[in-house]
């Protein structure tokens, strides 16, 4: 069947509504192409992308050097699955362990696979290790967070609407409350705990930075108490937060930070922008006293490391480092909250803005239950720009990582029109 290029907007809404899962309440927007920053509806209106598909596209839609890579890849060979070798899997997996300074990767597809890829290679290692009684390891995770939707993860969630309905749930996750160090040291007292699950910046929950030092600290008790770190960096990584990883030191270089990371995570998760939004690419990354606890026929995926992955992900991560996203991110970003801020003095509508680097959020003054959060993403949807709520009353802005700094004033006077358009 050949596309209809003549069906409207409307009528391509209706369709996903009458033949599609009704799992996502999106924004009433049918897209059909994109180019750096842009996106453009079927009726070829443009706006500026600012949800990036939550931070999958942070190399800016359709990027010429990672279409290419795929296109040529994608002539030559695609899927060989694991039970053969590719010539581009080893060659990969070296870019991307020496691009990220771990001995290892397990490449899988998307994030909450990687994630409960993490899970599995943590309890292995609890086993194998460590000691903890067969069946006994604890993995921690904290309030807010959000790692995807498969059945384990949401074990470890709060949010009922990841949770309501779908139980019985997984055993052995903790939840204790983020940013609270001490919940983390009396929670470390059980010695069958074998991990500790964070976003270094929960996104989905409302972009929630946590107190300096908190991912620090928190690295350290976890070393002290032989449990793992892992940091969920499937949203956060890539150059979002203006730092290669967010658990990077204070350093926006995008080339890694070898001697000089916050935290170096003992398992490192990412997704999303591996690849540029291109094709779901994500790795869970270990050195090889944890990494080699998993053996051959104990965990895998057929298109996990697939040689179109592979193409696209190296070509993702030079576009990455070449382009040198982490700093126009980093600089962007204090430009964005210093005009998100003045225009929370001016408001009454917006009581807070927050965020690192690209990754920013405006808290709106209204109950979470409200519909003001929505009703201005449709509004900003009018005036060119796309963002959506995360939490009820919470407006998450994350544009491609490529916008410059006209593209940046241009998107700031829509933000700052539309609210105001909304005053009380
Ligand atoms: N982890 C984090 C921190 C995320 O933000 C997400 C998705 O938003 C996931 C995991 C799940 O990724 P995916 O939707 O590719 O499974």
């Amino acid at each position: 069947m050949t596309p209809d290029t003549m069906l409207s907007s409307q009528d391509l809404i209706q369709m996903e509504d009458k033949y599609g899962a009704h799992n996502y309440h999106p924004l009433p927007v049918v897209l059909a192409k994109g180019e750096g920053v842009h996106v453009w509806d079927v009726e070829g209106k443009q706006y500026f992308d600012f949800l990036s598909a939550y931070s999958a596209v942070n190399q800016g839609h359709c990027h010429p050097r990672i279409i290419d890579a795929l296109i040529k890849q994608a002539k030559e060979l695609t899927l060989t699955s694991r039970a053969f070798h590719s010539d581009l899997l080893g060659q990969y997996e070296k870019y991307v362990t020496e691009y990220f300074y771990y001995d290892k990767v397990l490449p899988m597809n998307t994030g909450v696979e990687a994630v409960e890829t993490a899970l599995k290679l943590c309890r292995k290692w609890a086993y194998e290790k460590k000691g903890v009684p067969t069946n006994e390891a604890k993995i921690i995770f904290v309030s807010g967070n959000f790692h995807g939707r498969t059945m384990a993860i949401i074990s470890g969630s709060v949010d009922p609407s990841s949770t309501k309905g779908f139980g019985p749930y997984m055993p052995g996750l903790t939840v204790i409350p983020y940013n609270d160090l001490d919940a983390l040291a009396e929670a470390l007292k059980d010695e069958t705990v074998a991990g500790f699950l964070v976003e270094p910046i929960q996104g989905e929950a409302g972009v929630f930075v946590p107190d300096d030092g908190y991912l620090k600290k928190a690295a350290a008790l976890c070393k002290e108490n032989n449990v793992l770190f892992i940091a969920d960096e499937v949203q956060t990584g890539i150059a979002r937060t203006g730092r290669l990883l967010a658990t990077c030191g204070n350093c926006n270089c995008s080339k890694g930070c070898e001697n000089n990371p916050e935290v170096k995570p003992d398992i490192l998760i990412l997704g999303k922008a591996m690849s540029g939004g291109v094709f779901p690419v994500s790795a869970v990354l270990a050195n090889d006293d944890i990494m080699l606890c998993i053996k051959p026929g104990e965990h895998g995926s057929t298109f996990g490391g697939n040689p179109l992955a592979c193409a696209v992900a190296m070509a993702a991560l030079e576009v990455v480092r070449d382009e040198e996203l982490a700093k126009n991110a980093d600089r962007l970003g204090q430009v964005f909250r210093a005009r998100m801020a003045k225009l929370a003095e001016q408001s009454d509508l917006v009581t807070l803005v927050r965020g690192k680097g690209l990754l920013n959020a405006i808290v709106i003054n209204d109950t979470e239950d409200s519909s003001t959060a929505w009703d201005i993403c449709v509004a900003l949807k009018e005036n060119g720009l796309l963002a959506k709520p995360t939490h009820g009353n919470i407006i998450r802005f994350a544009p491609p990582l490529v916008i410059n700094d006209e593209q940046l004033d241009a998107c700031c006077t829509i933000i700052e029109n539309t609210i105001n358009t909304f005053q009380k």
